[in-house]
């Protein structure tokens, strides 16, 4: 093998090593809860507190209620029970009934208004329970696929880093401490393909003379404009 195609080489793995890293980066930082999911729960806490909020309003309306026809019932045996004859007491027995009878009237419209409040807290409680079931299940497989994407990450990640020691193992270090050195400043390029006479790395078409000697593959040669080592197949 050339000395610039183990640098070749090298650099493939490299930036193979590259772009799985910053995949399973990607990966890690998707597991665990989602915006999605966090909305959903809180949307279900919301309209569940109105619920539970607008129950417990239909609960005391209801105790009201029912203290207000015992009221009227006690009224009403006095009223109608024979028992009180003096007209001015009967008189304000009747004027205590009809507010009785105008007030739970009106207390059972506002009941009957909750009522329908309620039903529809119901509903709404009912689709967002629904919906965070269906982030969730949602949420469960992709969390499936991105643990099971970070596993094969990890072991494609090991076997090149392997693969990475035992190249760098035959190249001298000389050749490792330019490749490094190029690696470090040219955003992990260090060396670039030559394509019919441009360079991969900057784009920029090279003199032939240099493209003969990037051919023969035993000097280092380097592109003219970003400096990159060059190689080609
Ligand atoms: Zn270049």
């Amino acid at each position: 093998m050339h000395r610039t195609e183990r640098l070749y080489r090298l650099q493939c793995t490299d930036s193979e090593f590259d772009r799985l890293t910053r995949r399973l980066q990607e990966v890690e930082a998707s597991l665990g809860e989602t915006e999605e999911l966090r909305q959903a729960h809180l949307d279900l806490q919301t309209v569940e507190q109105e619920l539970h909020r607008l129950q417990a309003r239909l609960r005391d309306l209801e105790l009201e209620n029912a203290s207000l026809a015992d009221k009227l019932e006690a009224n009403e045996q006095r009223l109608y029970g024979g028992t009180v004859r003096n007209p001015k007491e009967l008189t304000s027995l009747q004027e205590e009934n009809e507010y009785l009878r105008r007030r739970k009237s009106q207390f059972e419209d506002v009941i009957l208004e909750v009522m329908i409040e309620v039903e529809e807290s119901q509903e709404q409680a009912h689709s967002a329970r629904a919906h965070l079931a269906q982030v969730e299940e949602r949420w469960r497989a992709e969390q499936e696929r991105l643990t099971a994407e970070r596993a094969e990450l990890q072991a494609s990640l090991a076997a090149l880093s392997e693969k990475r020691q035992a190249l760098r193992a035959a190249i001298p270090p000389d050749d490792l401490e330019t490749y490094d050195d190029l690696r470090r400043r040219k955003g992990g390029q260090a060396v670039a393909l030559l394509q019919e006479g441009t360079c991969q790395g900057c784009r920029v078409s090279l003199p032939s003379s240099k493209a003969q000697q990037v051919r023969q593959g035993d000097v280092l040669v380097f592109c003219g404009s970003c400096g990159r080592i060059l190689y080609t197949r």
